[in-house]
């Protein structure tokens, strides 16, 4: 499958859609997930158009990972969960549905499942405070 440049990463990377956002850097940018599976969970995403791990070069893989490592941290001190998930999905049969290569990070609990992947809309504000608290915690690259 080709890259689709109006897939909904590809136009907040545009400016073109509107986003919470955690991260807005060179070579990647991270925000909040719209329909969270936990409180506090963020996306992180490459500038480089690619649509799964197997199409994104090393270099910005490589960006990509630092740059996930930085809003987990950040996640983990802004929510202080018990353990953090970092989740990456190639294709749709392993549940991808956005096809720009994304990190999912998301504050884990003990004893406490997750939301069904991508169900139900959170409320705007508290996105916006959840990103302010992500952004308040991140460390220097
Ligand atoms: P995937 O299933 O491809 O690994 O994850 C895509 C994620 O993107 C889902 O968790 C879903 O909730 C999220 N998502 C879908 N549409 C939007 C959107 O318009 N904005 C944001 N911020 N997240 C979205």
């Amino acid at each position: 499958m080709a890259y689709d440049p109006d897939n909904i990463f590809a136009r907040i990377l545009r400016g073109e859609a509107d986003a919470h956002l955690v991260l807005n850097e060179e070579h990647c940018m991270a925000f909040m997930d719209v329909m969270p599976q936990s409180p506090g969970h963020t996306l992180v995403i490459p500038r480089q158009p690619a649509e799964d791990i197997f199409e994104l070069g090393a270099e910005s893989l490589n960006h990509l990972v630092a740059a996930t490592r930085r809003v987990a941290q950040a996640v983990r001190t802004a929510f202080n969960p018990g353990g953090v998930m970092v989740m990456q999905l190639n294709g749709a049969d392993a549940g991808q549905t956005v096809f720009h290569i994304h990190f999912h990070v998301i504050p884990r609990y003990a004893g406490e499942g997750l939301t069904l992947h991508a169900r139900s809309m959170a409320d705007a504000r508290q996105l916006d405070e959840h990103a302010a608290k992500i952004r308040a915690a991140l460390p220097a690259p």
